[in-house]
């Protein structure tokens, strides 16, 4: 030790500013958040702490036996210069893991205005707080277990215009063997961890008070402390009950004090407080303590080194100095809490307490909703980030893709009969064959997964097999046997509808999958762009929830449009004003009769080819039936043809695109502002109401942003 230490006497700290400013950071709660300088006072339970504080705070502490330490006590002096009176203020800060109840039961509490604290009176506030924090008594009878320690702190805070800045933690006491009826082992392990727990703060000053009567070597509490502080900057060690010692063994005592032994870099001080039957006789411990100075071998230990001025000089010192290197830390600690309180009550969104908070968060929600669809609507795709990692949100580009799909099957696999040659007919295997199955192809219905919820109203996929009917001529040719009347050279009209109703079968299996899938796509995509608009999962799944009926009713009603189309197009008669009609069929029959004449052609020796006139006239080379089912067969290809190319349109149109993708009603439209200004104040709250934990993380961010500014203001 180099300085003068504490021989001018001065009993104030040389940067008061400093300390005001820590002291301020615990008043405003930054000591709940962050590690800030402090002093704990340290030792096995009997070592003699109490004695050591009441010397430094002249407060009587209790040091009854049964009134032992049973939790940690915050003494916080400060200087008050525009005050004449001393000023003390007693309350109790709960535990971090206090329950509600017991927190604001324990924060109500405040002492009686203290203007002084006599022993009785102080004695008197620790009974009431013991009962408080509801901790065992050695003089209570009920049979209910009661804790022995408390995690929660009692806290003093003295203010007047002679106080010093300084703030001091009492804990309780080590201890090793177990009392019956009062301590068990596991609060002894309890114990350990509470007060480890404040000498791990690499910001609080240990005092580490050992009794000098007995091996000062072995306690254990310096071993404790030279582990959590192996550089010693930070342990300032407090010998007592030097009276006690046996004669003859002071010199070791001595020997330690002076040369900051046992590794203790801010070394030792030596103190002398009153001992048992001192205290009951009613001694003045500083009288006893000079006295005690003055007798040999005492007398030639260094001043600085000993009695309770020079240990409060010496850690005023160590305390100020703490603070000064601490305080930098101290502030950038502050800032970087504030910003992560901030980015955690950002990410909560904005609060939706009141009904206007519960619209106004949902009509953000709906608008980036809308904005998302109008771009995937308009393949807009460039504008938002959500299509570039999730291709299924390209509403545009997999509705026209399943449109695609949906006319291609159509065509290729819609039919019943082949028409003609050019049909992808396969070949046919005999069901022995084992390869059977292989050769078989099946195209499906359905393209998409199916939604669970939505099981009720989508198709379930069918396969449609990849083998058409080669037979055409014979099944037409039945039809019209089994079913003709009394015309003459022409056939019943309702043959046609029934014919056709045949061929067109697998129309339904074909469109229905195809609608099923839109609106799989569409309900995708709703459930997606909803939980990217929304960054509270709950609300998401509320609002969907709320509007799933509606939607089911929009999804059936696009169903039902796609029953209608097949209704008017396979049942009934059969009408086309499509002028393709005509030619097609015009085009069969020239197709049938330049076939016919071909076989009639004869090579001239010019080498042109030439037909006799007679041949020209058509040499009918079948029977009338054949005639017509040929006739009925021109007019079924002619007009299928024309009828699935209108089919595939108007279900794409009518029942795809207007009722599910770009019409006036469509399922994205119930997601409207008018939608939220129709909710009422209960359903506001049912869908967009806070949750209760997410309310009280907002307002435990709050106070906690609050606090962390008010420290940043006092900090900078
Ligand atoms: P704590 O349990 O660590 O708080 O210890 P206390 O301060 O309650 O002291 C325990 C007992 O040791 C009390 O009876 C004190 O009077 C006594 N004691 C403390 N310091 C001294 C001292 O320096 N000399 C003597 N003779 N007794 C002391
Ligand atoms: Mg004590």
């Amino acid at each position: 030790m180099t300085k003068a230490q504490g021989r001018s006497g001065s009993p104030s700290l040389s940067n008061p500013v400093l300390l005001e400013k820590i002291d301020k950071l615990f008043a405003c709660n930054v000591g709940e958040y962050i590690d800030l300088p402090q002093l704990v006072v340290v030792g096995d339970q009997s070592s003699g702490k109490s004695s050591v504080l009441e010397g430094l705070t002249k407060l009587p502490f209790p040091r009854d036996s049964g009134l032992c330490t049973r939790f940690a006590t915050q003494i916080i002096f400060r200087r008050a210069v525009d005050s004449d009176v001393r000023r003390i203020v007693a309350s109790v800060i709960p535990a971090p893991d206090a329950n509600d109840d017991r927190a604001s039961k324990l924060r109500a509490w405040k002492g009686e205005d203290l203007q002084d604290l006599v022993a009785a009176s102080f004695s008197r506030m620790m009974v009431e707080i013991h009962e408080l924090m509801g901790l065992s008594n050695p003089k209570d009878t009920s049979t209910t277990v009661k804790p022995t320690f408390s995690k929660d702190v009692f806290r003093l805070e003295i203010s007047g215009p002679n106080e010093d800045h300084l703030s001091v933690i009492d804990v309780p006491g080590i201890f090793k063997n177990t009392t019956s009826g009062l301590t068990s082992k596991a609060d002894i392990q309890m114990v350990r961890e509470m007060i480890l727990g404040y000498m791990k703060n690499p910001r609080s000053i240990m005092l580490t008070v050992v009794p000098a009567n007995v091996d000062i070597a072995t306690q254990e509490i310096i071993e404790m402390a030279r582990d959590l502080d192996p550089e010693g900057e930070r342990t300032l060690g407090v010998l007592t009950k030097p009276d006690l010692i046996d004669k003859g063994a002071e010199q070791k005592t001595i020997q330690i004090v002076q040369s900051n032994g046992l590794s203790m870099k801010l070394g030792w001080i030596l103190v002398r407080n009153l001992g048992q039957q001192e205290l009951l006789d009613g001694a003045d411990r500083d009288l006893e303590e000079e006295a005690f100075r003055h007798k040999h071998p005492w007398n030639s230990l260094d001043p600085s080194k000993f009695g309770i001025k020079a240990l409060k000089i010496r850690l005023q010192e160590i305390v100020t100095e703490n603070v000064r290197r601490a305080f930098p830390l101290v502030r950038a600690e502050v800032t970087k809490r504030l910003r992560a309180s901030r980015k955690a009550i950002e990410a909560l969104g904005p609060e939706r307490v009141t009904a206007e908070q519960q619209a106004s968060y949902l009509l953000d929600v709906i608008s980036s909703f809308q904005e998302a669809t109008m771009q995937a609507l308009g393949s807009n795709y460039g504008a938002n980030n959500i299509f570039d990692d999730n291709q299924d949100l390209r509403l545009a580009t997999v509705v026209v893709n399943r449109d695609i799909a949906f006319a291609e099957d159509l065509e290729r696999w819609g039919h019943e009969y082949s028409f003609d040659a050019n049909d992808p007919v396969k070949p046919v295997y005999s069901s022995e064959d084992e390869s059977d199955e292989e050769y078989e192809e099946w195209t499906s219905t359905r393209k998409k997964e199916g939604i669970s919820e939505l099981e009720d109203i989508l198709h379930d996929p069918s396969g449609i097999s990849q083998r058409l009917r080669t037979d055409t001529l014979e099944w037409i040719k039945n039809s019209y046997l089994n079913s003709r009347g009394f015309e003459i050279g022409t056939f019943n009209v309702s043959l046609l509808a029934t014919i056709m109703k045949k061929q067109s079968q697998k129309w339904e299996p074909f469109a229905l999958g195809y609608i099923s899938d839109v609106i799989v796509m569409v309900h995708d995509f709703i459930t997606k762009v909803l939980k990217l608009s929304c960054h509270d999962d709950r609300v998401c799944r509320n609002l969907l929830s709320f509007l799933m009926d509606n939607l089911v009713e929009k999804y059936k009603k696009a169903s039902e449009q796609v029953e209608f189309l097949l209704h008017i197009e396979r049942t009934g008669m059969l009408k086309t004003l499509n002028h393709y009609f005509n030619d097609n069929l015009e085009k069969c029959r020239q197709d049938r009769l330049r076939s016919a004449i071909a076989k009639k052609t004869i090579n001239t020796e010019s080498g042109a080819e030439a037909i006799y006139t007679k041949d020209i006239v058509y040499q009918h080379p079948m029977s009338n039936d054949e005639y017509t089912a040929q006739d009925i067969h021109d007019i079924l290809k002619s007009y299928y043809k024309v009828a699935r190319k209108r089919f595939v349109d108007n279900v794409c149109m009518q029942a795809a695109d207007y009722y599910l993708v770009r019409g006036p009603a469509t399922p994205m439209k119930l997601f409207s502002p008018s939608m939220v200004n129709k909710l009422t104040e209960e359903q506001l709250e049912e869908i967009a109401g806070e949750e209760f934990t997410v309310h009280r993380r907002r307002l435990q961010l709050k106070k906690e942003i609050q606090d962390l500014e008010a420290g940043r203001k006092i900090l900078l």
